[in-house]
């Protein structure tokens, strides 16, 4: 499968292949995890595992969400006088791009979308919603809605039980049904839930950006990450590494009562011109605490004003486009000018 960066300097590419190799080639999943997904998981009152989430010990940095050791060495890396400048990164010679995607769990999690998006609406925000197509019932007035006003569905796996990447005969089963709901629901866009990933075997999908994996995460089932705060081309299709805590993780795992997190990463994020992509869920954002954070959030950003808007399917598109002119162009002539969309 073959890879391709924003950056051309040979020692960085080695160095971020060698990591998506080892965090987003090779995963299926353990013994463990297995007997969990496919006995446990299924008769779990959904309180008691996240009681057991909450209560198991988090011993992590302070900094947890910073990507800093494979970034730092990149960064070194590519501070020549040939490497892309910050204005190629993004249209408009925007700062960083800010991107909002949302899993939808359960048929509850649909209950919830209209009233998220709403909000999204009205603070000139617009969203993907990755639905699980053989879970519960989808609501196709809600996705034409949804769709005519500028939002974007995308799809999340098969049934969401846990067990897509239990052996790649399983994953080979699965594969048309899922690409007829990409068909079905007009969708480009993919999300393995549980964010399990494989990007080798996501090859078979018909998608043009997968957005399974994340530069760093160690509250995930498979924790890691691939250690970049940019998209990357992965064989057929683009990555769109998600790069903001989920609210999964800081409110329900960590009990975080603000947006600390989520505006210390963006400060980061925004100095290195990468792309916040956030990743929350209608079925945590039920109560009025999270939601308020949340969209206070989406003020605090709306409010900065130094940022490219867009749903992944954009940046997915967007980077395509970069990617192909990038490679036309020699060394000596990176300097593109930005393509105004
Ligand atoms: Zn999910």
């Amino acid at each position: 499968m073959e890879l391709s960066f924003l950056f051309n300097d040979p020692a960085a590419i080695q160095l971020a292949s060698e990591r998506i190799e080892a965090d987003a080639c090779q995963f299926s999943l353990s013994k463990k995890f297995r007997f969990y997904y496919r006995f446990l998981r299924p008769v779990m009152p959904i309180k008691i595992r996240q009681w057991l989430q909450k209560s198991q010990p988090h011993e992590v940095d302070e900094q947890w969400y910073l990507p800093l050791s494979l970034m730092d060495q990149i960064l070194q890396c590519c501070n020549g006088p040939n490497s892309p400048k910050p204005s190629e990164f993004w249209p408009d010679s925007a700062k960083y791009s800010f991107v909002l995607t949302h899993d939808v769990e359960t048929a509850e999690g649909m209950q919830h979308i209209s009233r998220i998006a709403d909000a999204e609406q009205a603070l000139g925000f617009r969203s993907s919603w990755n639905l699980v197509p053989y879970k519960y019932k989808i609501d196709n007035g809600l996705v034409r809605d949804l769709r005519s006003r500028g939002f974007e569905i995308g799809i999340h796996g098969y049934n969401h039980d846990g067990q897509l990447y239990s052996s790649k005969r399983v994953f080979n089963k699965r594969v048309s049904a899922i690409n007829q709901a990409i068909d079905q629901y007009n969708a480009v866009g993919f999300r393995s839930p549980m964010v399990h990933r494989n990007l080798s075997w996501l090859q078979d999908l018909k998608i043009e950006y997968d957005s399974s994996c994340f530069d760093i995460d160690p509250f995930q089932a498979a924790p890691g990450g691939v250690g970049m705060i940019w998209p990357f081309v992965a064989g057929k299709f683009i990555e769109l590494p998600y790069t903001m805590p989920q609210d999964h993780t800081l409110f329900i795992k960590l009990g975080e009562q603000s947006d600390r997190i989520w505006r210390d990463k963006l400060n980061y994020l925004r100095k290195h011109q990468g792309m916040a992509m956030m990743l929350t869920h209608p079925d945590y954002l039920t109560g009025r605490r999270e939601t308020e954070i949340y969209l206070n959030f989406l003020e605090y950003v709306r409010d900065t004003g130094d940022y490219w808007h867009a749903t992944p399917q954009d940046v997915s598109q967007w980077w395509r486009q970069r990617d192909q002119l990038s490679s036309i162009a020699s060394p000596q002539q990176t300097e593109i000018d930005p393509i105004k969309t």
